[in-house]
């Protein structure tokens, strides 16, 4: 990466982090989830960034990948709600996220900080030649230390260009893969801890799409090529379609778009057993000490 790719790169942090940190200040009982997403995704805006992704707001056994798109969803006493954010600038991502319990509840704050010791012992060692199963053993050992578990089949992952979920995989325990971290490498790491079993599972009713860079259809072509416009491969909401195109519009390029393998789709992960998650987020890029863009 260039000076001006690393300047883009660290501008998206700021931005994303700026949002994520006034989305602590109005999150309360009563609230309309819907709310939480869309003042966050105006921030990012009013900051001129764009979301790297939709705005995610998922809640207690919900781990991640939820972006609803009517307010009947309100936030109570007793949520622990995940807020998963990011911006760009010129297709460079950052990725980062928080959890936060509404109200007090023990439960919810061993879970946060657990993920929050993970996530720094992870970047304590996100260096030149670290294997990423270092990485998944250093999370794994704080969330130990707590009594809680990791979710092993969420990971962090490469950030690349235009690509939010990059061809490597950063594990939350010891998967023995020895792959080496590499300088300038940017990576987001994001641990998980449950109170529940380590894993979690779709729920197919998707919130969240993404193009995959190629392909076209008979139909629904406005829609694709706002798409292409404004995400290009970038993930994207199911809200954001329904507040410019409609329901129909909007129900008939997903349906096509996803049937015709031009879109990946998303649905909310579910923590099998049940029970809540929490997560923290950052992205990092490698180095002897590593630069954290969403401080
Ligand atoms: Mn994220
Ligand atoms: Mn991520």
């Amino acid at each position: 990466m260039n000076s001006e790719e690393l300047q883009k790169l660290l501008e998206a942090g700021k931005i994303a982090s700026k949002a994520r940190d006034y989305a602590k200040k109005f999150l309360k009982a009563g609230m309309p989830v819907i709310d939480v997403a869309n003042k966050v995704e105006e921030k990012i805006f009013g900051l001129g960034g764009k979301p790297s992704f939709p705005v995610c707001t998922s809640i207690n056994e919900n781990a991640a990948h939820c972006s609803y798109w009517d307010d009947k969803l309100k936030l109570k006493q007793g949520d622990l709600i995940k807020i998963d954010t990011g911006a760009h600038i010129d297709g460079w991502i950052a990725d980062c996220a928080f959890s936060y319990s509404i109200g007090k509840n023990e439960e919810n704050e061993t879970l946060i900080k657990a993920s929050e010791n993970a996530l720094n012992a992870a970047i304590k060692i996100a260096k030149p030649k670290t294997e990423v199963r270092e990485i998944g053993r250093a999370v794994n050992a704080e969330m130990e230390k707590l009594g809680v578990n990791p979710i092993k089949n969420l990971t962090g992952h490469l950030v690349q260009r235009y690509k939010l979920h990059g061809p490597l995989s950063i594990p939350s325990f010891d998967n023995n893969d020895k792959t080496k971290l590499e300088e300038d490498m940017v990576i987001a790491i994001e641990p998980f801890a449950t109170t529940g079993t380590g894993s979690v599972t779709e729920i197919k009713d998707f919130h969240i799409f993404r193009y995959i860079g190629k392909g076209t259809l008979r139909t629904s072509r406005d829609v694709l090529q706002h798409v292409v416009k404004e995400y290009y491969t970038l993930p994207f909401s199911r809200k954001w379609l329904l507040n410019k195109f409609g329901n129909l519009k909007t129900t008939i390029f997903l349906q096509q778009g996803v049937a015709n393998k031009l879109l990946e789709s998303y649905g909310p992960l579910k923590v099998i057993s049940g029970h809540k998650a929490a997560q923290t987020e950052h992205t990092i890029i490698v180095k002897e000490k590593p630069i954290i863009t969403t401080k």
